[in-house]
């Protein structure tokens, strides 16, 4: 209808030799060519096909498909396959990647009972992938060090550094235990990473059935949540750090690289860790002794939660095979015409921990119906304006190999040509959750408003706005209902967007669906093609969705006239990091003082518990006042240019200034890379990005203005006034771009 009523409006403005007006929410697009783009989209979206992406989840998910397995390989020769007779230029590009396979993995209770852990997740006779066990990649995390310990053990609560904290004030110290901490609340390889520079010698991880199991509703095959024998796999590589290959930080895993030896690889982990599910981790929770855990430590097994350490020893032993793997990323190609040289990348992940049918199939499935789709415009006739590239990802489970590889290998070609990057990894029934580059915020709000949801009958947009109003805070409300756009989150690490973004400053946006349906089935054998078709997008309409939000972003990034990018959006985002920055800081002095003055008051001394003793906290020195001046200044530049340009911007779409445009489109693929800094961040040069970057002791939460932020978090003063010069510039290089983009547009 939409559609309807503004091709009428253009056909009677255009017989009165008006300018046509442009559509606002088809960005970059000058009025002249709005028309055909509509046309072509409406062509697009017509095409992806919930029963061809049920059929291809069946296919790739039938068999377990980790890196290393014959049919990780099968799979990435049948996408190949797909693409080429969707009529793109396709290959397959390999790495060598280290990928350790466990070998050996014990976990038993020595003392004071004895107990075995099964560490087998049991096959489920209604569901018939469940018993492929010969294939079955064994639970375990990818990148734990070999070992063989016994020690005492003790509950750290998720095993991040406030949990060691509240240990040491009761007197507990890991030094030589094995600690047993719960799936949550950080990144996985956060746990042995902070237990490790604790003391602890070994590192256990369970799933507590409060988390995903049966707290939250029936378990699998009954309901979609983590039976007992569940077990997460997942890497524990130290990926704050940086992620891909271990051995070639940087490069790409190519056959001549120059490889480090496992031993100076500095993101595998100190101490050997196994996950393990809580059928398993019940005896060893329950012969723990020692104080009460905290009431909000405790998880949902019928035991009294303690802290040990002991009386309960563990004896963890953990081998891998730590031979090379070869990756098989699928490289797919549409080439561009007038302005071939400015890349758009789509890309999702083909390989799982063991079937994957949610995590990544379900992405996967609707980006080949896009690639489909669109292989159909281009056998039509149809030529994008720009080049085309679409992935399919190997490795991205155990670090994002096949992605950061292909990045670093490519490095020097992506920072020339790269537009953007947009990736996609699981997707469900529910809500569009986009996240990324604020500089696209603007764009993918206008996508979102076009395309609908199948649930509610009305737009994606419209869709989560109604969400965000009715279940926000009250400044997420407001958001919602007063502003026009609805905000996207910040990118961190936890897919293959993190080497585009964090390592080389290109724009990336990450979509998917979900919020609908819970699940306990995340890295284990039952996620599976059974388990999706009855428990998650089983009609696959949401499938549909995703090809159609992806294959818009990509169709109007490829052909728009002006590349949508839009900076207003940005600074606005940078001012809200700026006042939360200034906040904690205030928030960080204050809570030191009054946490001093209690330690001087010998508050401590005179609540603690005889019983369950409870010592003071450590005095902090107190926090000195910050100069984020720097960072205010370089945001009214930021503000000033980006206001310029929104006006040169409107000018130039309106009139349909084409040299104009081409001359700004190569410049402004480098408005991203303007906010990087060659040196990166403090002891993790990989990640240059200066606003956005997972967090040292959380992994994928992203943090923004990072490099501030920690300094403040870690209480490293000093650190902190160098890291907002640093952000301050990056701004102010922002400001200067910007500002000379709107100059030459004419504005
Ligand atoms: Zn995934």
């Amino acid at each position: 209808m939409r559609t309807l009523i503004s091709s009428f409006l253009i056909a009677t403005v255009s017989l009165a030799l008006v300018p046509l007006p442009a559509d606002p929410t088809l960005r970059g697009f000058f009025p002249q060519s709005v028309q055909a783009e509509r046309d072509l989209e409406a062509r697009f979206k017509a095409m992806p096909d919930p029963a061809r992406m049920r059929e291809a989840m069946r296919r790739l998910s039938a068999r377990p498909h980790h890196v290393g397995s014959p049919y990780d390989k099968d799979n990435a020769e049948w996408i190949l396959e797909q693409f080429k007779s969707y009529g793109w230029d396709a290959h397959i590009e390999n790495f060598d990647v280290l990928f350790p396979t466990p070998v050996e993995r014990v976990v038993e209770l020595v003392s004071p009972t004895t107990f075995r852990a099964s560490l087998q997740e049991t096959a489920i006779a209604t569901d018939p992938t469940s018993n492929q066990q010969s294939e079955q990649l064994p639970s375990y995390n990818a990148y734990s060090i070999d070992g063989d310990v016994t020690g005492p053990l003790v509950f750290v609560n998720y095993g991040i550094p406030a949990d060691y904290d509240e240990l040491e004030q009761r007197g507990i110290s890991v030094k030589g235990a094995i600690v047993i901490a719960k799936y949550g609340g950080s990144w996985r390889g956060i746990k042995p990473k902070v237990a490790a520079e604790h003391g602890a010698i070994g590192c256990l991880i369970y799933s507590d059935p409060r988390d995903d199991g049966f707290a939250g509703g029936d378990v699998f095959p009954v309901g979609p949540m983590r039976p007992s024998q569940g077990v997460q796999r997942g890497s524990v590589a130290d990926m704050p750090t940086y992620p891909g290959d271990p051995l070639t930080p940087g490069v790409g895993a190519t056959k001549d690289a120059k490889r480090l030896t496992v031993a100076t690889a500095a993101t595998i982990t100190k101490i050997p860790v196994l996950p393990i599910s809580y059928g398993d981790a019940q005896p060893l929770l329950s012969a723990l002794g020692g104080p009460l855990a905290p009431s909000s430590w405790r998880g949902g097994l019928p035991i009294t939660y303690r802290l040990g350490a002991g009386p309960a020893r563990v004896h963890l032993r953990v081998k891998s095979d730590w031979s090379l793997k070869t990756l098989y990323d699928v490289i797919a190609k549409l080439p561009g015409s007038t302005e071939a040289d400015q890349w758009i990348i789509r890309g999702n992940h083909h390989d799982a921990w063991v079937n994957g049918a949610e995590d990544p199939i379900s992405g996967l499935v609707a980006e080949l119906e896009e690639a489909r789709a669109l292989g159909a415009l281009y056998k039509q006739g149809w030529r994008p304006k720009r080049t085309i590239i679409y992935a399919a990802w190997d490795g991205e489970e155990p670090g994002l190999l096949g992605s950061t590889e292909w990045v670093e290998a490519h490095a020097e070609e992506l920072k020339a040509h790269a537009v953007a990057y947009l990736n996609s990894d699981t997707n469900g029934r529910g809500y569009l959750d986009v996240q990324g580059s604020h500089t696209l915020e603007k764009f993918v709000n206008g996508v979102a408003m076009d395309v609908e949801d199948p649930e509610a009958g009305v737009s994606s947009w419209k869709r989560l706005q109604a969400s965000r109003i009715r279940e926000g805070a009250t400044d997420v409300r407001t958001d919602a209902r007063d502003r026009a756009d609805l905000r996207i989150g910040a990118l961190g690490s936890g897919s293959d967007y993190s080497s585009f973004i964090d390592h080389l400053g290109i724009a990336s946006l990450n979509i998917g669906y979900g919020g609908e349906d819970d699940g306990g089935i995340y890295h284990s054998i039952y996620d599976d093609f059974y388990w999706y078709t009855h428990f998650s997008d089983t009609s696959f309409v949401y499938g549909r969705a995703l090809a159609q939000v992806g294959g818009l972003t990509v169709l109007r990034l490829a052909n728009a006239d002006l590349l949508p990018f839009a900076f207003t959006n940005l600074g606005e985002t940078a001012h809200g990091y700026v006042k939360e920055l200034q906040s904690l800081r205030d928030k960080r002095a204050e809570d030191i003082s009054e946490r001093n003055r209690q330690i001087e008051e010998g508050l401590f001394k005179f609540t603690s518990d005889p019983r369950d003793p409870v010592t003071a906290p450590r005095r902090e020195a107190p926090a000195p006042q910050l100069n984020f001046a720097p960072l205010l200044n370089a945001l009214d530049s930021l503000d000033h240019s980006a206001s310029r340009y929104d006006k040169a911007y409107d000018r130039a779409v309106a009139e349909g200034r084409t040299a104009a445009a081409r001359a700004v489109n190569a410049r402004l693929t480098q408005a991203e890379r303007a906010l990087t800094s060659a040196e990166g961040l403090k002891n993790r040069p990989w990640y240059v990005h200066m606003l956005y970057a997972p967090g040292y002791y959380t992994g994928y939460g992203v943090k923004t203005i990072p490099g501030v932020r920690e300094a403040i978090e870690q209480g490293q003063w000093t650190d902190a006034d160098r890291e907002i010069a640093r952000a301050a510039a990056a701004l102010e290089r922002e400001a200067t771009l910007i500002s000379g983009l709107a100059t030459t547009l004419g504005g």
